[in-house]
């Protein structure tokens, strides 16, 4: 048993991954129910990802998380040489559903990719294995970036794993590396904010990302 474990681990390779913490200090993102930000929920995600990342024996970058200011298009470009760039963020939605006091219909996960990334096949596979963990993790994929409103109407490539089409999201048309965006949740509905604070779902959420992002870099 115990070489059937080493053997396994010897036969794992190390990969070398971006983990891009959404938004700065200075320009937080969204703001949640209860008024904490966006910056600090991907804080706590991402740091958490790139800890069981690098449980799994990969290296690491992270992106935003020393105070300064980084402009998005410089973001993937701080390790040119990585095998993957993953960005994570925490979802707001359209501010009439918010007027309208709707918060609490929309939850989940989203998940986008750009056909303007130079690897755009690699980087859906990455987005489906992620899809798959969050699912298998009982996380549900929000849907909602779809409807056909401005400032929505992101095309599904996978309805069942929330993937998005979003060529133009700045981090993932200019990485040269694989490249996929993570909406965790949805932070505007104070019920999910919640859920999504308490340090059982981050361990959980990073988890299922981690695990899916160090499988999908793992060459044949
Ligand atoms: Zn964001």
């Amino acid at each position: 048993m115990a070489a059937a474990v080493m053997g396994s681990a010897t036969l794992a390779q190390a990969a070398y991954i971006v983990v891009d913490t959404g938004h700065t200090p200075q320009r937080p993102g969204a703001t949640g129910a209860s008024g904490r930000v966006e910056y600090q929920y991907n804080l706590d995600l991402s740091g958490a990802v790139a800890h069981d990342l690098m449980a799994l024996d990969d290296r690491v970058k992270r992106i935003s998380v020393n105070g300064k200011d980084i402009a998005l298009k410089e973001r993937p470009q701080q390790a040119p040489d990585a095998d993957f760039f993953i960005s994570i963020h925490h979802d707001s939605m359209q501010q009439a559903w918010i007027d309208a006091g709707r918060q609490r219909e929309f939850a989940g996960f989203s998940i986008f990719v750009s056909q303007l990334n130079p690897n755009y096949e690699q980087s859906l596979n990455c987005a489906k294995a992620i899809g798959e963990n969050l699912l298998a993790a009982g996380e549900k994929p929000s849907l909602y970036h779809a409807t056909p409103v401005p400032g929505e109407n992101r095309p599904l490539i996978d309805q069942r794993l929330g993937i998005h089409r979003f060529d133009d999201l700045v981090v993932l048309k200019n990485a040269t590396t694989p490249a996929v965006l993570v909406e965790a949740g949805v932070i505007v509905n104070p019920d999910e904010e919640k859920r999504l604070a308490d340090p059982q779902t981050i361990t959980k959420l990073a988890g299922a990302i981690a695990q899916a992002v160090h499988e999908c870099n793992q060459k044949p």
